[in-house]
């Protein structure tokens, strides 16, 4: 192994999964009953505001009942101990890295405890309903909406994600299927600016032959022994 200073890495659904939070892959694309394009694009919100705002508020209640699991755990503490750069980028919209103790943490697809004003463009700390329609605690508008990317929107922060990339030494892949793109393109972008790459997930994903190294398992497992691996432990 090279002298690795700066690691980015990528999570995915895989890391909370083991906390009891699924997705619209678990379930042959159904998530809760509902099919994405029903509960996860701008159309549907256009189409049908309430049911998207039930769905959601459902979603935000549940994460608020789980608990960060020792995947969640380990990175907090490679976060707390590692002393190069390092930036977690996850998929997940749950706030589960975060409870785990892990600070350096971008959310590329937004936040189920966070509500969206598109009438001021401000994001405020969300923990209860949308459905019905409070107001904006920066504007008074009710115009809120989840902080959520939906399929067709633009993930957050692509330009620090990519500088980050580019800097890397080392990029881990986490619980990620390799389908959902930008993200699934992140490991070729790495090889390209000369990091290695390792990919830590329950099964190959799509993208497996990109990296360098790929280890399968279960996250809580796997992330545990890496990092252990990785500050020397
Ligand atoms: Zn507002």
């Amino acid at each position: 192994m090279k002298d690795i200073r700066n690691i980015v890495i990528l999570t995915g659904a895989g890391v909370s999964a083991e906390s009891g939070i699924d997705t619209f892959r678990d379930g042959g694309g159904l998530w809760e009953q509902h099919r994405v394009e029903d509960v996860a694009t701008p159309e549907a919100f256009a189409r049908d505001p309430d049911l998207v705002l039930r769905f959601y508020d459902m979603r935000r209640e549940a994460i608020q009942t789980k608990e960060p699991n020792a995947a969640h755990l380990a990175l907090a503490r490679l976060d707390r101990e590692w002393e190069g750069e390092l930036l977690i980028v996850t998929q997940n919209v749950d706030d589960l890295h975060e409870r785990a103790g892990a600070k350096r943490v971008l959310h590329m697809h937004g936040e189920h405890l966070n509500a969206w004003c598109t009438a001021c463009d401000v994001r405020s700390p969300w923990t209860g309903p949308l459905l019905d329609r409070p107001a904006c605690p920066e504007c008074g508008a009710a115009e809120l909406r989840p902080d959520i990317v939906w399929f067709g929107e633009m993930p957050y922060r692509m330009d620090e994600i990519f500088e980050a990339l580019e800097q890397a030494d080392l990029f881990v892949s986490i619980g990620t299927s390799g389908a959902v793109y930008p993200a699934a393109g992140f490991v070729r972008n790495a090889r390209e600016f000369g990091a290695e790459t390792l990919e830590l997930n329950l099964e190959p994903s799509q993208g497996t032959a990109w990296f360098d190294e790929a280890r399968h398992g279960p996250a809580t497992a796997l992330v545990s022994a890496w990092v252990d691996e990785v500050l020397g432990l």
